[in-house]
C-alpha cells in the first residue's frame, strides 16, 4: 500500500507560511495585491477566479477583480492589462484562461509584465527556467516539487518521468526536476512504448489529460508517482479522477498523490506563494 501524499495539507501549510510573510510586510507598512481578470461567464472559471480571491482573503493580501464581457475586444483587454502593468500598487497580474473565441491568448500572455506575471506564462518566465535565473515558475509544476520535497522523496540522481509535455504543465515540470538534478525522460503522444519508459520511473508524474489512463502495468514497484490529471468520472457526477488509474497503482506504489486532494490544491498555494515572494 503506498503512502499518500497529502496536497491539502501541504498547500494549506504553504497558504499558511505566505499569510505569515504577509504579515510581516504588512506591519512594514507594505500590502501585496493581485489583480484577477475575467473575460466572458464561463462557469469554470468564474469557480477559479472566486478561489483565487478567497485564497488572497485567507493570506491577507488585496486582491482586485476585473471581468470583461465576451464581446470586449483584444486592444480593450491589453489596455486593461497595460494600465495594471503601470500601476505601482499591483504586485501580480493574471489572465483567467481560457479566453472566449477570438482572443489572441499568446499575444495576451506576452504583454503582462513578466515581472508581475504571477502565473509564470510568459516566455521570459520561461526562458528563466530553463537558464536556472530566477523568474516565475508555472504553479502547477511548482507545487508538485514542493508536494516531493515536503513528503520527503529525494529527487536528486532519481529516474524522472514525465508524460505530457504541455507549456504549461509537462515542459516547466521537467525542467524543475532537471533543475533537482533528477535523470529526467519526457514522454508524449509519439513516445514509442510508453510503458517501457514508464516502468524505470522512480518518479512518475503523468499531466496527460486521459481519464485513469497509466494503470499499474506502467508503474515499477515502490515508484512516487504523481498525478497532475482532474477529470470528472462521468459528466453528471461531481466524482473526480486523475490520469492515472488509483485503484490499480496505489497498491504497487511507494507514495501517490490523490485526486481530488493531491496536486489540484497546491496549484493556487504556489499562485500566492509566487505573489507573495515577489516582494522579497
Ligand atoms: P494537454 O492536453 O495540454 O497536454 C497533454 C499532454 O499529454 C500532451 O503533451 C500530449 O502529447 C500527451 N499525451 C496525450 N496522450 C498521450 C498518450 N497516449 N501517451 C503519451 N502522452 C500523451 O494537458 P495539460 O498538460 O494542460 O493537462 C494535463 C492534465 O492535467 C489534464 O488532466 C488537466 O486537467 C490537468 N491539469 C491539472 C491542473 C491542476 O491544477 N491540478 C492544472 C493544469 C492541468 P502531445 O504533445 O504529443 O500531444
Amino acid at each position: 500500500m503506498a503512502e499518500l501524499i497529502d496536497g491539502k495539507l501541504i498547500s494549506t501549510q504553504i497558504k499558511d507560511e505566505c499569510k505569515e510573510k504577509v504579515a510581516a510586510l504588512k506591519e512594514k507598512g507594505i500590502e501585496v495585491t493581485l489583480a484577477v481578470i475575467q473575460v466572458g461567464d464561463d462557469p469554470a472559471s468564474s469557480v477559479y477566479v472566486n478561489n483565487k480571491k478567497k485564497a488572497c482573503e485567507y493570506i491577507g493580501a488585496n486582491s482586485l477583480s476585473y471581468h470583461l464581457e465576451a464581446s470586449a475586444t483584444q486592444a480593450e483587454l491589453l489596455e486593461l492589462v497595460e494600465k495594471l502593468n503601470n500601476d505601482d500598487k499591483v504586485d501580480g497580474i493574471l489572465v483567467q484562461l481560457p479566453l472566449p473565441k477570438g482572443f489572441d491568448e499568446d499575444e495576451v500572455i506576452r504583454s503582462i509584465n513578466p515581472d508581475k506575471d504571477v502565473d509564470g506564462f510568459h516566455p521570459i518566465n520561461v526562458g528563466r527556467l530553463s537558464i536556472g535565473e530566477k523568474g516565475f515558475v508555472s504553479c502547477t509544476p511548482a507545487g508538485v516539487i514542493e508536494l516531493l520535497k515536503r513528503s520527503n522523496v529525494d529527487i536528486e540522481g532519481k529516474e524522472c518521468v514525465v508524460v505530457g509535455r504541455s507549456n504549461i504543465v509537462g515542459k516547466p515540470m521537467s525542467m524543475l526536476m532537471l533543475r533537482e538534478n533528477a535523470t529526467v525522460t519526457v514522454c508524449h503522444s509519439r513516445t514509442k512504448d510508453l510503458r517501457e519508459v514508464t516502468k524505470r520511473a522512480d518518479i512518475l508524474i503523468v499531466a496527460i489529460g486521459k481519464p485513469k489512463f497509466i494503470d499499474a502495468s506502467y508503474v515499477k514497484e515502490g515508484a512516487v508517482v504523481i498525478d497532475v490529471g482532474i477529470h470528472k468520472v462521468d459528466p453528471n457526477s461531481k466524482k473526480l479522477c486523475g490520469d492515472v488509474d488509483f485503484e490499480s497503482v496505489e497498491p504497487i506504489a511507494g507514495k501517490i498523490t490523490p485526486v481530488p486532494g493531491g496536486v489540484g490544491p497546491m496549484t493556487i498555494a504556489m499562485l500566492m506563494s509566487n505573489l507573495v515572494n515577489s516582494k522579497f
